[in-house]
């Protein structure tokens, strides 16, 4: 039988937000569908930040009006505090994500508050999602590496997640946010943090600044995670990395997966097209590879 790897969508949200250009409310929505469609089941829609802030997310309200009610698939909006995450359950969200980092350097100028004060919100937050019947998970950004403090100990990364464990969450992610994780250095965190978790399941999130989030997402399932983020076309990149390849691409990720022999229930045909469609609509290309090359065996579509 087949392992089931699952996909998490970042691109309508963390692609997107990180991209100098506004994707209009109805390119967004058709977007999420065509993901969707493919058989993406969790996907990240929008942020509820502030607007003058992020731009690009200004519409999250509108974003989550026009998707379609489904039981079946997870619309994740980002919150970062107690106003956001009302925000979030009033628009309909499924699932919230919340944010925290290995540094304090990186939480200052990524969310404008320390790791504590991060830790505080997510403390305050998962009780109401809970209360709510809302799924809450967290992100630590920087595990791999900070572009302000350089190496981060896999003890620290530990004691974060420990800490966030307790709140219980649906899931934990570990995130390489300027993309400097190596695969050995996936293997040692990932097996070092699966049994401090008691219980509570890891989530990664790989950036291909250089090139090996590929190689980084293999070596995260063979160590036991299940479940990966990844952005259509490989959009979004990093405010700290200016003019870097992003996001792990959701087709470069499905290639190896499929022919590594994973299952993840997502078709690469239709991922591929909603690269290329998503190509088209901003007038630039998107740095993921597959949707250039193609699947193989080439099929009609691909
Ligand atoms: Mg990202």
């Amino acid at each position: 039988m087949l392992r089931r790897i699952e996909i998490v969508e970042v691109g309508p949200r963390d692609g997107l937000q990180s991209e100098p250009d506004v994707l209009a409310t109805p390119l967004k929505l058709e977007l999420i569908s065509r993901l969707v469609d493919a058989g993406v089941r969790r996907v990240e829609v929008a942020s509820f930040v502030n607007p003058k802030r992020v731009p690009q997310m200004a519409d999250a309200e509108a974003v989550m009006a026009g998707l379609p009610k489904r039981p079946d698939v997870q619309y994740v909006g980002l919150v970062l505090n107690r106003r956001g995450f009302d925000r979030a359950v009033a628009a309909g969200c499924t699932e919230i994500g919340m944010v925290t980092a290995a540094t304090d350097s990186f939480a200052q100028r990524n969310q404008g508050a320390s790791i504590e004060e991060t830790i505080a919100a997510w403390e305050e937050i998962a009780p109401l999602a809970h209360a709510a019947g809302i799924r809450a998970q967290v992100t630590i950004s920087v595990s791999f590496g900070c572009p302000f403090e350089g190496e981060v100990a896999p003890s620290r990364v530990i004691e974060i997640a420990r800490r966030l464990a307790a709140a219980k969450p649906v899931e934990i992610a570990i995130a390489d946010t300027i993309g400097v994780a190596v695969p050995t250095q996936v293997t040692a965190l990932v097996e070092q943090l699966l049994p401090a978790l008691n219980g509570v399941p890891l989530r990664c999130h790989f950036h291909n600044t250089r090139n090996t989030a590929v190689a980084n997402a293999y070596a995260a399932v063979m160590a036991g995670v299940h479940t990966l983020d990844s952005s259509v076309g490989g959009i979004g990149g990093c405010p700290f990395a200016p003019n870097a390849t992003g996001n792990v691409a959701t087709e470069d990720l499905l290639y190896m997966l499929s022919r590594s022999g994973f299952e993840t229930g997502i078709d690469l045909g239709k991922l591929i097209e909603t690269a290329r469609w998503l190509q088209e609509q901003r007038g630039k290309p998107v740095p993921s590879m597959v949707s250039k090359a193609g699947g193989f065996p080439k099929r009609s579509a691909a």
